[in-house]
């Protein structure tokens, strides 16, 4: 089937085929994006390698839900390392490119942190540990959040500590915002995995395998 049937704003199709010259969904898309893109909203846990097109999933998940007029964080996404979360914003940024919609990497650059403002970008990409600590630092407002996306998990949990940070951003997430639809992705799922993603997903959630 078309990306049309999707029912998808008309400025993200034109992302997709002017920018991203994408011609149909690919299988995990054709699969995942009715169940990302329509309420109930389910979380999704989704077993994805590279290259199945996986990152267009979250993606148009998170362009799809944000309220333009609304200027605060509205959809945040995890993931293991900062060239992944670089990657991840030129995407998001390429497809949503007539959306209007504004869009920051929260990355750790090494360099000596300044005093920041809070974050009011309405799409947040970056690393837990980061991400965890503009949280911390009420810095990043959780109250407006509709979607998390967390990439690449298996990765995460090899990372130092970033489990932790990402199980510690569910828990806040959950508390402040319980609604927040969670989507999952992870190219390997062990014992290790499941219990992570059982951790963040709510009981009622969409697997895809
Ligand atoms: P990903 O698995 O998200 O890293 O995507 C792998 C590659 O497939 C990237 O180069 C994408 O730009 C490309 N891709 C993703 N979805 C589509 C699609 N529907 N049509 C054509 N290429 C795609």
């Amino acid at each position: 089937f078309t990306f049309e049937e999707l029912n998808l704003l008309p400025e993200l199709l034109k992302g997709l085929y002017v920018e991203m010259k994408y011609e149909k969904p690919s299988k995990i898309q054709a699969i995942s994006l009715p169940m990302i893109l329509n309420p109930p909203y389910l979380d999704l846990i989704a077993q994805a390698h590279n290259g199945s097109g996986k990152t267009a999933c979250f993606t148009l998940g998170m362009l799809s839900r944000i309220d333009p007029k609304l200027k605060a964080p509205q959809a945040i996404c995890i993931c293991p390392t900062r060239e992944l979360a670089i990657q991840n914003l030129e995407v998001l940024r390429k497809m949503g490119k007539y959306s209007g919609i504004t869009s920051e990497c929260e990355i750790h650059t090494g360099k000596k942190q300044t005093i920041r403002p809070p974050i009011t970008s309405q799409i947040v990409i970056g690393t837990p540990g980061t991400i965890g600590h503009r949280i911390r630092a009420n810095k990043l407002s959780l109250s407006y959040l509709k979607i998390l996306v967390l990439d690449e998990a298996d990765h995460m949990l090899a990372e130092d500590g970033f489990k932790a940070d990402s199980v510690h951003i569910m828990d806040k997430i959950r508390c402040v915002n319980p609604q927040c639809q969670v989507l999952f992705f992870s190219a390997t799922f062990n014992v290790t995995v499941k219990e992570f993603a059982a951790k963040i997903v709510k009981g009622n959630h969409n697997q895809l395998f």
